[in-house]
């Protein structure tokens, strides 16, 4: 049993919006080359991901569409990136019976100290997100650091501090900021376009926020014609979130 720390105040994560970001595996494959590329190597050209993709991924993006409400409407394409949320009440560490899986008290960050985990493997039965990821290599599981080692890294310039997934998107789809603070550009962009917790009723507290993609004129991809609170789906009723689960609970 591992104890969480009481609740930060600096809450740094991910801000995603599911609007803009068009799948396009970049975020994947920056975070894979930054966090595991002097372990596994570059991807090989041939069949490079795969039925059964080998080594650690801690960025995923699922793709899928939304059947529309209507008759006659076109379904929606959504792309869906997906990685440790850096929850503020997880079992993830709870769980952990080495200390190996702890949340920093400074900023919020959850992270496996390598040298004190066994592989039990009982972190990643307790994340429901599948957030988790074992590396045969090293014998030890594996996560989303937030970029641990380029977000307080001096000999960086300050624009790149930031994680390699958000430095790589193209369509700035990611944002990292302190959400603990109300005033960041995080949590702005959150009270803005109505962000949300990935399963919030299993009670995980997940710090990272999704921002949900904006019904189309035309149904399949173009700009917005009402404001962004107006032109949210409606998540309430949406095959979206029943999509989640499905995913999320393999
Ligand atoms: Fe733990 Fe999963 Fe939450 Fe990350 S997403 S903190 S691994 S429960
Ligand atoms: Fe989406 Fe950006 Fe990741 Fe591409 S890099 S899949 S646009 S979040």
């Amino acid at each position: 049993m591992t104890m969480l720390p009481p609740p930060t105040r600096k809450k740094l994560g991910l801000v995603i919006d599911l609007d803009i970001c068009v799948g396009c595996h970049a975020c994947a494959v920056a975070c894979k080359e930054w966090n595991d590329g002097g372990e596994f190597g570059p991807l090989p050209d041939e069949n490079p991901y795969g039925a059964e993709p080998l080594g650690v991924w801690f960025n995923r993006v699922h793709t899928y569409e939304i059947e529309p409400k209507e008759e006659n409407k076109p379904a929606m394409t959504v792309h869906f990136p997906r990685s440790c949320l850096h929850c503020e009440t997880p079992d993830c560490v709870t769980v952990c019976p080495t200390g190996a899986s702890y949340k920093r008290a400074e900023d919020g960050i959850v992270l496996v100290d390598e040298d004190k985990c066994i592989g039990c493997k009982l972190c990643s039965w307790a994340c429901p997100y599948g957030a988790r990821e074992y590396s045969e290599v090293r014998g030890v599981m594996q996560k989303c650091t937030l970029c641990v080692d380029r977000i307080y890294n001096e000999s960086f310039d300050e624009v790149d501090r930031q994680p390699a997934c958000v430095m790589a998107c193209p369509t700035r789809a990611r944002h990292f900021g302190d959400l603990g603070d109300a005033d960041s550009t995080v949590s702005n962009l959150v009270a803005e376009r109505g962000g949300y917790d990935l399963m919030p009723e299993i009670g995980y507290q997940p710090v990272n926020k999704y921002l949900p993609p904006r019904q189309r004129r035309d149904g399949c991809g173009s700009a917005p014609t009402k404001t962004a609170q107006d032109e949210k789906v409606d998540f309430s009723t949406s095959p979206l979130l029943r999509w989640m689960d499905k995913v999320l609970s393999r």
